[in-house]
């Protein structure tokens, strides 16, 4: 009897070492997993200036326009696309239905470079759903609040600011917009009094252009919303990733892309923005602004930064930066 209780109590003891041991190398597994997926940045593209940024538990979207409307009568437009055409008297309707679908998690903030439709039409119904902050101009803010958003989600900034949250901080860098319609594109309008819904397309006004300089815990990524910059508000910026715009309106300005690189240190990592035809639905081909757009471009930063590295974002694709 005492030999096959001390038998009892042996195994009862042998099962218990080998369950703590489990559970010790499971602990420290997971720590590792934590520790390592705490050092990567995850970047998802949404097409135009539009940008998921993850690292850690930390979650930022950078002028997330999903609905991706057919706009007017645009060459831009397929004739594959049967949705409706919205036109600048129209009001807006975000495609709730996609949004829904392409944002799977909680979002902390909402960056917004300025208010054109194709960079703050979605966030209203973003904002309301995630009930992230958003960091904008005083134009972006009065759209905002016309949709209900209330003051408490809403940080007003003109550039200049550099604010430190909890495990980032955001500076947010005075820029200039696009010089569309070959430099005749000057829009001084700002929305500085109360808006009433409904808004219509034409209603989304530039309002002033911002970029950002986000600064995570082991990444640093410098945003922009157009095709332009001030030199002496990115100079000596020092980003490991840059998201320059590289639509055509980039030719018009002098040496765009040698000058925005040695100016902000020749960053390791390039990632085109704001080059895709946005008036088409995700799934349609971007093969021709690849193909016009980002190719001459990456023959650009060949010469005027080699050893940076180009990635081309892939809609609603996960790049990971290590
Ligand atoms: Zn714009």
């Amino acid at each position: 009897m005492q030999f096959a209780i001390n038998t009892t109590f042996s195994n009862i003891r042998f099962k218990l070492n080998t369950i703590l041991k489990s559970v010790l190398l499971f602990l420290l597994a997971l720590s590792f997993t934590q520790y390592s997926n705490a050092q990567e940045l995850k970047l998802k593209y949404f097409g135009g200036a539009g940008w998921e940024m993850s690292e850690g538990n930390v979650t930022i979207l950078v002028d997330p326009y999903i609905s991706r409307l057919k706009l007017g009568d645009s060459p831009s437009n397929s004739k594959d696309d049967t949705r409706k055409s919205y036109y600048p008297k129209d009001v807006y309707q975000s495609d709730t239905i996609t949004i829904n679908k392409v944002l799977d998690k909680k979002v902390d903030f909402i960056l917004v470079h300025h208010s054109h439709l194709d960079h703050l039409a979605d966030v209203p119904y973003i904002a309301k759903k995630t009930g992230a902050k958003v960091i904008a101009t005083e134009t972006s803010c009065k759209i905002l609040k016309a949709y209900g958003i209330p003051e408490d989600q809403l940080l007003r900034v003109r550039g200049g600011e550099d604010y430190q949250f909890d495990k980032f901080s955001v500076r947010v860098i005075p820029s200039i917009h696009s010089a569309l319609d070959d430099k005749h594109y000057y829009d001084s309008r700002q929305h500085t009094e109360d808006i009433d819904l409904p808004l219509k397309l034409e209603d989304f006004i530039e309002g002033k252009s911002l970029m950002f300089l986000v600064r995570f815990k082991n990444h640093k990524v410098l945003t922009a919303g157009s095709m332009n910059f001030i030199e002496r508000e990115v100079g000596g910026l020092k980003p490991d990733i840059i998201l320059p715009g590289v639509n055509f309106s980039r030719l018009e300005i002098y040496k765009y892309t040698e000058r925005l690189l040695a100016l902000t240190n020749f960053p390791k990592i390039v990632i085109p923005t704001h080059w895709d035809n946005f008036r088409v639905p995700y799934g349609f081909s971007q093969a021709d602004a690849i193909a016009k757009k980002v190719n001459p471009f990456i023959e650009e930063v060949k010469l005027a930064s080699p050893n940076s590295k180009v990635i081309v974002p892939v809609h609603l694709e996960t790049i990971t930066i290590k």
